[in-house]
């Protein structure tokens, strides 16, 4: 079971991942939480240079970077977890892509897809939740807890409108595979939404 948690920084995804991670223990299945950009030694390479480069880079080059750490990440980790029969808990996989490097950068979010798909071999998830949360309020957020920015969460909020619009309109493609969930909600109700959908997969 494959299942992937979606939306803007500061939207809760590793609060829910780690509420539900440990739910599925509890239920006796074996849990294999992860993320990209990072979910490897090459991948936490990379995410410096994505994440931390000093300087701009080229729209096309990040969203290439963003494939390379997916596609030793699915192949080392994500595959391997899932023939194993593991439920593998990720935060961001390709919809990060289509939303921040389509939407964000403006690239063609079918050329943005099509290179991921490419990368894992078009491994899709079973679940996605994608915690939607308006920009402002993910400003907010993330001003109370971070001490610096990564070059993404320091963009503007028009940057990150076009990537929640773009999220929403991913969902609604994909209703089947999408459960989205208001992220200014508790998190114990959050949880509880979550839950109730993955106990539905099991
Ligand atoms: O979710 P996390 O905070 O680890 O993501 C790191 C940063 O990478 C975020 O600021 C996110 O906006 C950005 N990102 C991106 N494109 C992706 C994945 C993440 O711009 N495909
Ligand atoms: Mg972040």
């Amino acid at each position: 079971l494959f299942i992937t948690l979606e939306g803007g920084d500061g939207s809760g995804k590793t609060t829910q991942a780690s509420l539900l991670g440990e739910w599925l223990a509890g239920q006796g299945r074996e849990v294999v939480r992860t993320r990209e950009p990072g979910g490897t030694d090459v991948g936490v390479e990379v995410r410096e240079i994505v994440l931390h480069h000093r300087g701009d880079i080229a729209p096309r080059a990040e969203a290439l970077l963003y494939a390379a750490d997916r596609a030793h990440h699915v192949a080392t980790v994500v595959r391997p977890a899932l023939e194993r029969g593991d439920v593998v808990i990720q935060d961001r996989y390709i919809d990060s892509s289509v939303a921040y490097q389509g939407a964000g950068r403006v690239l063609d979010p079918a050329e943005v897809r099509g290179i991921s798909e490419w990368a894992t071999g078009a491994l899709a998830p079973d679940l996605t939740i994608l915690l939607d949360l308006d920009a402002e309020a993910a400003r907010e957020r993330l001003d109370g807890a971070r001490t610096r920015y990564d070059r993404l969460e320091a963009e503007a909020s028009e940057f990150h409108d076009r990537v929640r619009s773009a999220y929403l309109a991913l969902a609604e493609a994909e209703p089947e595979r999408f459960l989205v969930v208001d992220a200014a909600a508790p998190v114990d109700e959050i949880a509880a939404v979550v839950r109730a959908r993955v106990a539905g997969l099991l």
